[in-house]
């Protein structure tokens, strides 16, 4: 690393300019709402100041990889079905929900004695965890043939919560790689093996995620439509809640996805 990056100070200044140009950009083009944008730059900033270039870039990979696949299905979605044309702004909740994780394993590397090895394999589990979540919800949204269940195996309408489908499983795998091999080519780790750590960490933080969902997740009837969908409002009028812990919501599913993400990565490393 340069010399002058060294520097806290400058570290500092440069992750809080550098995240406050990605979340302003991303905030105009409607990736992200003002309470998104800010846990952005702060997700950003501590990255850059507590971590560097290396771990930053690694959040931008999954950061503009998702903002990308979530406006390009956007895009699809409002010209078929206008009418269920909604926004893919990403709010605070959502951004520490998948980058809240990795934004606490990169800043424990400020206390002295704990391993950064350990912890850098925990960041980019974490990020793996979210990026093939992202992937494999965007992508397999897309698959003409109906999920299945994880558990049972039996077909379930589209957008069930924990349906998987192949083209979604394959998206999965393929976000955590990506996030692998940008974790060699961003000069986070010199160790050949770590992106296939990354990968097994990733794909199972989002098959853990589609197993909580399928189980816990809190999920809300339509009155109107009759599907049973995650928010707690649906065909504009209030759903009514069908199952599922209360506090589970998608925040809270995509958040435990991560940790296992970032759990899984820390024990390979260290083993
Ligand atoms: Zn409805």
């Amino acid at each position: 690393m340069q010399e002058w990056l060294q520097e806290p100070v400058i570290r500092l200044l440069a992750g809080l300019i550098g995240s406050s140009v990605v979340a302003w950009s991303s905030w105009r083009k409607q990736s992200l709402t003002s309470s998104g944008a800010l846990a952005a730059i702060v997700v950003g900033t501590v990255t850059v100041a507590a971590g560097g270039a290396a771990w930053f870039g690694l959040v931008l990979v999954f950061f503009v990889s998702s903002s990308m696949l979530t406006r390009w299905k956007q895009a699809r979605k409002a010209a078929a079905e206008s009418a269920y044309a909604k926004g893919g702004r990403r709010d605070a909740g959502q951004v520490l929900a998948n980058g809240g994780i990795a934004t606490a394993c990169c800043a424990l590397t400020l206390i002295p004695g704990l391993d950064p090895t350990m912890l850098y394999a925990g960041f980019a589990g974490a990020l793996g965890a979210a990026t093939a979540d992202t992937w494999a919800t965007e992508i397999g949204g897309l698959s003409r043939s109906d999920p299945f269940h994880i558990l049972t195996g039996k077909r379930v309408p589209a957008g069930t919560s924990g349906g998987i489908t192949w083209l979604g499983s394959a998206a999965a795998i393929a976000g955590a790689c990506l996030i692998g091999l940008s974790s060699l080519l961003l000069g986070g780790t010199t160790d050949m093996s770590f992106p296939l750590i990354v990968l097994v960490a990733g794909t199972a933080g989002a098959a853990v995620d589609s197993v909580i969902g399928a189980v816990w997740q809190h999920m809300y009837h339509c009155v109107s439509c009759g599907r049973f969908v995650e928010s707690s409002e649906h065909c504009s009028m209030p759903a009514r809640p069908a199952r599922g812990l209360r506090w589970m919501d998608n925040d809270a599913v995509n958040g435990i996805c991560t940790a296992v993400g970032a759990c899984i990565g820390m024990l390979l490393v260290v083993l």
